[in-house]
C-alpha cells in the first residue's frame, strides 16, 4: 500500500515536471470543469498569479474570444489579452493519475506551424516521418473552409515493397524519412502527410496555377532522384503522382483521394516515375462514357464504315490485297479512328459485334464485286482476341461466308500476335480451325511484343505482318536493319508470306525488298480508302487488267492477237524450232548498224512499268550489240547480251550527260538457249535482269524515260546487230515478281521436250525444294 502510494506520487512529480517543460499552456479539469493541474506556461501566457487548483474554470475567466473553430469540438483559434491561440482540448479517459476529464492546450498562434502545431497536439502525427498520418489528413480536411477549392497530390514510391522485402524494413523505413524530407524540402510550410505505407498525400493552397502545381511535382521527382542515397535502392525507386487539380471542397475526401489514386496509378501504369493529372483523365473518362451510350445505336444507325488499304507487292507496284479498316462516321464529330473507340470496345466487349460487322460488310462487297477484275483478290478482317474466348467462333464467321456465297479462301483473319504463344493451346486450336475452314490467317503487329523469335517455331499461320514500329525503328540504325533482316529472312525459311506494316518512303520499299520481303502495305501507296476510292485504286493497280503481248514467231511478225506486227529491215529472215517443241523461234543474222534488225511498234509498251521477256541464243558476242533496244526522245533502254568481257548490261540512258543506269549480270553463254527477263517498276524505279527465272542484276533509282520513238529487237543505231536466236517475245505492261517471272521459265522447263542441260541442275533444285514443301 505504501509502496503503491509512493509511485503514485513520484508518477505525479515527474507528470508535473514534464509538463512544464513544454512550451504549450497546459490546463487539466475535471468533467466538472475543476482544475486539477496546471503549468507555468499556461501562467505566463494569461498572466494568472492566484491558484486555480481545486476551482472551476472556464474560457470566459480569461476573457476570450473565440476566432475560429479548427476541428470541431477540438481546437480552435482564440484571442486572449490581445494575443492569438491555438487551443486544443484532449479528453482525458482512464488514466491513473486524474479523474476523468479534459486537458485543454494552449500554443501561441505562429502562422507558419499552426497546422503542424494541430497535428502534435492532437497527437495524428505520424511516428516516423512526423507528418501528419491518415488520421491527421482526415481531421485536417475537416477543418478546411468548405467553400474553397484547393489541389491534391498523391505520391506513391515506386518498387518500394522491393525495398522492404530485398533490404529489410530498416531500409525501407530510412526511404520513406528521406521521401518525406524531400517532399516537405520542396514545398515548405504545405499540408503533407502519409496515409500508410509508402502513400503520401499534399494538399496544396488553391490559389497555384496548374504549372506551379505541376512545377512542384517536377521537383518532387527530380528531388529524389538526385538524392544522396545508396545507388542500389535509389536506381530502383521512382516517384508516381496522381493530381487533381482545383478540387472543390464540398465533398467527401474519400472520394477525392480516390480520384489522386486512380490518377496516380495511371501514372505508374504508363510507366512510373510521372505525375498524371486526373482532370484530364476525367475529360477521357467522359469521353468513353459518352462512347459506351451511343455505341448500339451508331451500329444499328449505320455509323460505322469499313475503309480499305491497298496492300501491294513492292516489286511490281501491282495490288495485292486489302486491309478492312473500321471507321466511325459520328453524325456531329466527324471521322473517328479506331484508336478513340477500340480499345473501349475491347474492354467492354462490344468489339465482337463491331468485328462481325466488318466482317459482313466485306463479304458483301465481296459478293458485289464477283466480275470485278480485283474481285478475287484477299481482304483481311481485324479480328480481336476476344473471339477466341467464344465459342462457334469460326461457325459464326462461316455462317456469314454461306449467305454471301463467299469464297473463304478470299479472306484473310488478322490476329495479334500474342494469340499465337505456345502455351496457348486452345487458342491455336481455334487457329487451325480457322485455317481449316479455308481461310488464310496472318499474324499481326509481328515483332511489337511478345519474344516473337520463339513464336516463330511452329506458327500455324500463312502471312506475318511485321509491325509498323519494326520499320521506324529501322531507319538508320544498322542493328535494326540486322534484325529485320533476320526476321525476313526467317519468315521465308518457314515458308510464311511476309507483309511489311507503315511503308512511307520509297527507302523503305528498297530496303525491304532487297532484305527479300515483297508485299507492303502503308502511305506510301496509300492510306485506308473509303470503298469508292478502293475501288478506283484496285481498277488502276490490279494485275489481271494487265496487258501481255506476245510474238510466237510461228512464220511470222504478228503477235499472237494479230494486234502488233513487227517490220524487219533486212534481205530475209528464217523461222525456225524455238526452245522447246512446238515453239518457233526468229533467227536474226546480223549485219551493221541498224541492219536485219524488226523494228515494232511503239504501242507494245504503253506504260511506264513493263516487263520483258524472251528466250535467247547468242551466236555471236559483239560487244555492246543491242538484243532489245527502246529509243526515247530523251535517251534509250537497250538490253545487251554481251556488253563487254563477261558481262550482259540492261542500260538505260536519260537525257542527263551522266544519266547511265547500268543494271550488269554475267555474260549470256553463246550457243545455248536462255531464259532473259527485264523488269522495270516506274513507281520503285527498280530494274531487275532475270536469267532462267531468277534475279541476276539489280539496280534502284533508275529514271522513269518517257515518249517513246522507237523499238528494236536485234540491234540498235548505234552498233552491229545481233546475231542468234529469239523465242516467244513477250511484252506486258506491269514489273512482275520473281514467283511470275519463275512460273514462266517453269512452264517450258517442265516440258518433256525441254532437255538444256545447265539449266537443268537450276531446274532440280527448284524441284527439290517443291518437294519439301509438299
Ligand atoms: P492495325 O491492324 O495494325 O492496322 C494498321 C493501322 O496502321 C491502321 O490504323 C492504318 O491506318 C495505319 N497505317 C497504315 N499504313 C500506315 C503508314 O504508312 N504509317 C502509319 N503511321 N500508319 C499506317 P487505323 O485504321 O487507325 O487502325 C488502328 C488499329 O485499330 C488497327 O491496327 C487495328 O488493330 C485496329 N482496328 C481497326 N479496325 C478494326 C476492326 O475492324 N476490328 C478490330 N478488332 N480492330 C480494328
Ligand atoms: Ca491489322
Ligand atoms: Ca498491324
Amino acid at each position: 500500500m505504501n509502496n503503491e502510494k509512493l509511485l503514485l506520487k513520484s508518477e505525479t512529480e515527474i507528470f508535473n515536471d514534464l509538463i512544464n517543460t513544454l512550451p504549450f499552456g497546459i490546463v487539466i479539469m475535471d468533467q466538472s470543469n475543476v482544475v486539477i493541474n496546471v503549468n507555468h506556461k499556461f501562467m505566463e501566457y494569461f498572466q494568472l498569479e492566484e491558484d486555480l487548483l481545486g476551482k472551476p474554470f472556464r474560457l470566459q475567466d480569461l476573457e476570450c474570444e473565440i476566432l475560429e473553430e479548427l476541428i470541431k469540438d477540438r481546437a480552435i483559434l482564440v484571442s486572449i489579452r490581445s494575443k492569438i491561440y491555438s487551443m486544443n482540448k484532449i479528453p482525458l479517459t482512464q488514466n491513473n493519475l486524474f479523474p476523468d476529464g479534459y486537458a485543454l492546450v494552449f500554443q501561441l498562434y505562429d502562422k507558419h506551424n499552426v497546422v503542424l502545431d494541430k497535428f502534435q497536439q492532437i497527437a495524428n502525427v505520424d511516428y516516423l516521418t512526423k507528418l501528419a498520418n491518415r488520421g491527421g489528413l482526415y481531421q485536417y480536411f475537416d477543418s478546411l473552409d468548405k467553400s474553397q477549392t484547393m489541389h491534391f497530390l498523391f505520391l506513391d514510391i515506386d518498387n518500394f515493397k522491393i525495398v522492404n522485402d530485398v533490404y529489410g524494413h530498416t531500409s525501407g523505413d530510412e526511404l520513406l524519412v528521406m521521401v518525406a524530407t524531400k517532399i516537405t524540402n520542396c514545398i515548405p510550410g504545405t499540408f503533407v502527410s502519409r496515409i500508410g505505407g509508402d502513400e503520401f498525400v499534399i494538399i496544396l493552397s488553391g490559389t497555384l496555377r496548374e504549372e506551379e502545381v505541376t512545377n512542384i511535382a517536377r521537383n518532387i521527382l527530380a528531388e529524389v532522384s538526385n538524392s544522396e542515397y545508396p545507388n542500389d535502392i535509389l536506381y530502383m525507386i521512382s516517384i508516381s503522382i496522381g493530381i487533381v487539380l482545383n478540387q472543390k471542397l464540398d465533398c467527401n475526401l474519400d472520394d477525392i483521394l480516390y480520384k489522386c489514386d486512380s490518377a496516380m496509378y495511371r501514372a505508374k501504369k504508363n510507366g512510373k516515375n510521372q505525375f498524371i493529372i486526373f482532370n484530364t483523365m476525367e475529360d477521357e473518362v467522359m469521353e468513353q462514357k459518352r462512347i459506351e451510350e451511343e455505341m448500339h445505336h451508331a451500329l444499328a444507325n449505320g455509323e460505322f464504315v469499313v475503309y480499305l488499304q491497298p496492300k501491294m507487292n513492292m516489286l511490281t507496284s501491282k495490288l495485292y490485297g486489302a486491309e478492312a479498316l473500321v471507321r466511325w462516321e459520328h453524325p456531329t464529330e466527324g471521322l473517328w479512328l479506331p484508336g478513340k473507340f477500340i480499345p473501349i470496345f475491347e474492354n467492354n466487349g462490344f468489339i465482337v459485334e463491331l468485328d462481325m460487322f466488318v466482317f459482313e460488310e466485306v463479304c458483301k462487297l465481296k459478293k458485289l464485286w464477283k466480275n470485278e477484275v480485283f474481285g478475287h483478290t484477299v481482304i483481311s478482317v481485324n479480328m480481336s482476341r476476344l473471339h477466341f474466348y467464344r465459342e462457334n467462333f469460326v461457325e459464326r464467321l462461316l455462317s456469314i461466308t454461306n449467305k454471301y456465297e463467299v469464297n473463304t479462301n478470299e479472306i484473310e483473319i488478322e490476329i495479334t500476335e500474342g494469340i499465337f504463344l505456345n502455351n496457348n493451346k486452345e487458342n491455336l486450336t481455334v487457329v487451325k480451325k480457322l485455317k481449316d475452314a479455308g481461310f488464310f490467317v496472318s499474324v499481326d503487329d509481328f515483332g511489337s511484343g511478345y519474344s516473337s523469335l520463339n513464336l516463330l517455331k511452329d506458327i500455324p499461320a500463312d502471312i506475318l505482318k511485321i509491325d509498323r514500329e519494326f520499320l521506324q525503328l529501322s531507319e538508320d540504325d544498322v542493328r535494326s536493319k540486322t534484325v529485320i533482316k533476320n526476321v525476313i529472312a526467317m519468315g521465308k525459311d518457314l515458308k510464311l508470306e511476309l507483309i511489311a506494316e507503315g511503308v512511307e518512303t520509297l527507302d523503305q520499299v528498297l530496303f525491304l525488298t532487297s532484305c527479300g520481303c515483297e508485299l507492303g502495305q502503308g502511305f506510301y501507296y496509300s492510306k485506308p480508302l473509303p470503298v469508292d476510292q478502293f475501288v478506283e485504286y484496285a481498277k488502276k493497280y490490279t494485275p489481271l487488267n494487265e496487258k501481255c503481248i506476245k510474238f510466237s514467231f510461228h512464220n511470222n511478225l504478228w503477235d499472237d492477237n494479230q494486234e502488233f506486227k513487227g517490220v524487219y529491215n533486212g534481205d530475209h529472215l528464217t523461222f525456225c524450232e524455238g526452245v522447246i517443241a512446238g515453239t518457233s523461234a526468229i533467227y536474226l543474222t546480223g549485219g551493221g548498224v541498224h541492219q536485219n534488225v524488226v523494228k515494232l511498234p511503239t504501242s507494245v509498251l504503253c506504260s511506264d512499268s513493263y516487263t520483258i521477256s524472251m528466250w535467247v541464243k547468242a551466236c555471236k558476242s559483239n560487244y555492246w550489240t543491242s538484243l532489245f533496244f527502246l529509243e526515247y526522245e530523251y535517251g534509250f533502254a537497250s538490253l545487251v547480251p554481251c556488253s563487254w568481257e563477261g558481262t550482259s548490261t540492261y542500260r538505260v540512258k536519260d537525257r542527263d550527260i551522266n544519266g547511265w543506269y547500268d543494271t550488269t549480270c554475267c555474260s549470256l553463254m553463246l550457243n545455248e538457249w536462255i531464259h532473259l527477263a527485264i523488269t522495270y517498276d516506274a513507281k520503285s524505279e527498280i530494274v531487275r535482269y532475270y536469267g532462267n527465272g531468277k534475279q541476276i542484276g539489280y539496280l534502284e533509282h533508275v529514271p522513269t524515260l518517257r515518249v517513246l520513238k522507237q523499238i528494236f529487237l536485234g540491234g540498235d543505231i548505234f552498233q552491229n546487230s545481233f546475231q542468234g536466236y529469239v523465242c516467244d517475245l513477250m511484252i506486258s505492261d506491269t514489273a512482275k515478281s520473281e514467283k511470275e517471272i519463275w512460273s514462266i521459265f517453269e512452264q517450258y522447263i517442265s516440258h518433256p521436250s525441254y532437255k538444256h542441260l545447265w539449266v537443268t541442275t537450276e531446274k532440280n533444285e527448284k524441284e527439290d525444294e517443291l518437294k519439301q514443301e509438299n
